[in-house]
């Protein structure tokens, strides 16, 4: 019978679900290259079958998705990897650990251009100076494409150190993928918890993809918004989607505490380019944290920490430190050789560390923490008899107050009512009608969301 459509690949389940968080490993690894990742008119990267190639029986794609549902989580993946090494630790929420450290780079501009403390840049460049590794992969900003962001491969650590910062914007790695099928070498990749895991379990399957990926560089991550968060924050400036050029995420003012930070909207108005910057205390963390743009994966993701990078880095949202403008960040090491980089950059003062217990990288993440086990656990409860649910490692159970549950409730409906009112081809007029229509239930929103931590200390 030869090729034929089969219906159950990652389109007709994880995008029809709407679980996809668009990582785009299903695209760069099908062996049919009938998968091709186009944004959504939400702004969020899907997987779309072009050809109608898809392989009968080949499930390559559902198997390697992290929203897939199958034998393997990170739990499986981490033991594999790092159970066994000399000095190993381990906690339900971390996972595994051989230290954790808290600090900056001292080098060049490594901190000052850095979301934190430039940790991961420094990391990736001595990766590459240290031949390590042959390429890094990693987020780089983009002018006059189609996206404000790529996934792109560098050999240069001048390169890497372009492309610092964090990119909270949807990024996808199909085209990356398939060079590193395609060229042989050593590679070190940058990645979200979630694009990480796919990336393992693609590798498990695919040789190539093993022996070339050597080091995997996690960040803590509480959740990915869509392209829209950036057409929405322009307006909020006053400017319309169409104008825009560059963004800059992590904008740092030394007159703010680190996490005050802002974003950078470059536009161009009558041959003329000029720049914005909005900060969190200006709007922004409204926005971000009410979840407007947030993927719908992200509410049913229980890994914060990479649990299967080999080092995983974040910021360090503890007292002594978030309200220093400068910025540090967390380092949570799982590979030895990774462990020795960090030690003898300290000892050569590249880097400034100081070794902190696993309980404050724990209450660094504290807020997103609750979110991926206690709420999401609730979550799954009221998801139970919809028609797919991805699996996860934390069990279905009513563990929430009602009073939670219902911000649960209506996030989810400010969600859906600025996908229906937004319109980023007249951003600015609809961004004040969709804040207009939303008002009610964001200032319900806001009134249980003190309550909850008045009561509930949440
Ligand atoms: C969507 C998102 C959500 C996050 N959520 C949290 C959180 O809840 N708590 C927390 O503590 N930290 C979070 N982080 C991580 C944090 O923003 C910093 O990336 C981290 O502190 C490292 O800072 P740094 O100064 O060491 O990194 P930098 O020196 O600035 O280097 C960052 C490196 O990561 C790469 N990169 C940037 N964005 C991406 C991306 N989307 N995918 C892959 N690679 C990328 C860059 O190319 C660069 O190489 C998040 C990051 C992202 C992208
Ligand atoms: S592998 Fe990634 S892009 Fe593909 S369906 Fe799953 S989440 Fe989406
Ligand atoms: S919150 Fe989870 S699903 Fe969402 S981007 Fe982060 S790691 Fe991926």
């Amino acid at each position: 019978m030869g090729e034929q459509m089969v219906s159950d690949n990652v389109c007709s389940i994880i995008v029809k679900n709407d679980f996809c968080i668009g990582c785009g490993v299903c695209a760069g690894i099908c062996p049919s290259q009938t998968l091709k990742m186009m944004l959504s008119p939400f702004g969020e990267f899907n997987p779309v079958d072009v050809h109608g190639k898809c392989l009968a029986n080949c499930h390559l794609c559902l198997t390697s998705c992290p929203f897939g549902n199958r034998d393997e989580n990170e739990d499986t993946i981490a033991s594999a990897l790092f159970a066994q090494q000399a000095g190993i630790k381990h906690t339900r929420e971390t996972g595994y650990y051989l230290s954790s450290y808290v600090g900056f780079s001292n080098v060049d501009d490594h901190r000052a251009n850095g979301s934190s403390g430039g940790l991961a840049t420094w990391l990736l460049e001595k990766l590459l100076t240290e031949q390590r590794v042959d390429h890094v992969i990693c987020v780089r900003p983009a002018e006059n494409e189609d996206t404000f962001f790529k996934f792109d491969i560098f050999t240069a650590s001048l390169d890497v150190r372009n492309a610092s910062r964090s990119s909270y914007y949807p990024n996808q790695l199909s085209e990356v993928i398939q060079y590193v099928l395609n060229h042989s070498g050593r590679y070190a990749v940058t990645g979200l918890p979630c694009y990480l895991k796919a990336l393992r379990l693609a590798s498990a399957k695919i040789p190539k993809l093993r022996t070339r990926i050597i080091y995997y560089v996690g960040l803590a991550c509480g959740q990915l918004p869509s392209t829209r968060f950036v057409d929405y924050m322009a307006a909020k400036l006053g400017i319309e989607a169409s104008v825009v050029c560059r963004v800059q995420f992590r904008v740092k003012d030394y007159k703010r505490p680190a996490n005050d930070y802002g974003l950078m909207v470059e536009y161009q108005r009558m041959g003329a380019k000029d720049q914005k910057t909005i900060y969190r205390s200006e709007g922004m963390g409204r926005i971000w944290s009410y979840g407007y743009f947030k993927h719908n994966a992200c509410s049913y993701c229980d890994d914060v920490f990479a649990e299967v990078a080999d080092v995983v880095l974040m910021d360090a949202w503890l007292q002594g430190y978030a309200e220093k403008s400068e910025g540090f960040s967390i380092a949570l090491i799982r590979h030895s050789e990774i462990e020795k980089l960090f030690i003898e950059g300290a000892a050569a003062s590249e880097l400034s560390l100081q070794e902190i217990p696993i309980e404050a990288v724990m209450v660094s993440q504290r807020g997103v923490l609750t979110r991926k086990r206690t709420d999401l656990a609730d979550r799954l409860n009221l998801a139970k008899g919809r028609a797919y649910v991805p699996q996860k490692r934390v069990a279905p159970s009513k563990r929430v107050p009602l009073l939670t549950r219902l911000g649960f409730w209506l996030a989810d409906i400010m969600r859906a009512q600025v996908r229906r009112h937004f319109d980023p081809g007249d951003a600015v007029r609809s961004f004040r009608v969709t804040e207009r229509k939303i008002f009610p239930v964001c200032l319900l929103y806001r009134i249980v969301v003190a309550v909850n931590k008045r009561l509930f200390s949440r």
